[in-house]
C-alpha cells in the first residue's frame, strides 16, 4: 500500500526516472519542490514545459536550438573551415569551455553500436556529408569519446571522409580511456584538442 497520495507517487515515480536519481533521493526531491515557496512548484513546471515545448534540433549541426538555428551556427565569428563532430549536444558544452576551439559543430545523435541496432543511417552522417559538399571545410575534428563505440565511430567516419580530400583528424591526447566527453575537465580537453593528430 502506498503512504502517500497518488499524485504524489506520481511525482516520485517520474523524479527517481532521472539519471542518478534512486527512489530515496526522488522523495526528497518531491518534498522540496512541493515546500518551495512563491509557486516554485508551478514555476519548474512551467520551465519544463516551455523548455520541452520550444527546444527542438538546429536543423544544420542538430545542437539544441530554440526556433531556427542553434547559437553556434548563428555565431558569424566562428571558423566555417572547421567542423568538430561530436557524439551529442552535452559534448559542445565541454569544448566550449576549453576556448581551444572556434569552429563549427556537428552533432551526430549517438555512436555506431551494431549490438544495439545503430548504424550510420541512424546517425546524422547523411547530413555531415552534405554540409561538406555545400559548405567550405578544410577540416574534420572527430572528437567521439574514447570507449569502443567512440574509437568505431571516428574509425568509420575517417574511412568515409578522408577519400574526400579533407584533413580528418581526432583528438587524442589527455583523453583517459574509456571517458565520455562529458566528464572531461577544461585543461584535459584543451590538452587533447591541441593534441589531435590526423587519421
Ligand atoms: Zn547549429
Amino acid at each position: 500500500m502506498n503512504c502517500f497520495p497518488e499524485s504524489l507517487e506520481k511525482l516520485i515515480a517520474e523524479l527517481s526516472k532521472l539519471p542518478g536519481v534512486g527512489p530515496k533521493t526522488a522523495q526528497r526531491l518531491a518534498f522540496h519542490i512541493l515546500e518551495q515557496k512563491n509557486n516554485g512548484a508551478e514555476r519548474l513546471a512551467s520551465a519544463l514545459v516551455t523548455a520541452a515545448e520550444k527546444l527542438d534540433e538546429c536543423p544544420v549541426c542538430f545542437h539544441i536550438a530554440e526556433e531556427g538555428h542553434c547559437a553556434l551556427c548563428d555565431d558569424d565569428s566562428r571558423d566555417n573551415s572547421v567542423i568538430c563532430v561530436v557524439e551529442s549536444p552535452r559534448d559542445v558544452l565541454p569544448i566550449e569551455r576549453s576556448g581551444s576551439f572556434h569552429g563549427r559543430y556537428h552533432i551526430l545523435g549517438g555512436l555506431l553500436s551494431p549490438m544495439d541496432g545503430i548504424g550510420p543511417t541512424e546517425l546524422h552522417i547523411r547530413e555531415l556529408l552534405k554540409r561538406l559538399e555545400n559548405e567550405e571545410v578544410k577540416e574534420v575534428i572527430l572528437a567521439t569519446g574514447s570507449n569502443v563505440e567512440g574509437e568505431a565511430t571516428a574509425a568509420y567516419l575517417a574511412d568515409l571522409l578522408k577519400p574526400l580530400g579533407l584533413v580528418v583528424t581526432r583528438i587524442a591526447q589527455g583523453m583517459p580511456v574509456g571517458g565520455d566527453l562529458e566528464y572531461i575537465d577544461e585543461i584535459t580537453l584543451a590538452k587533447a584538442l591541441a593534441g589531435r593528430r590526423e587519421f
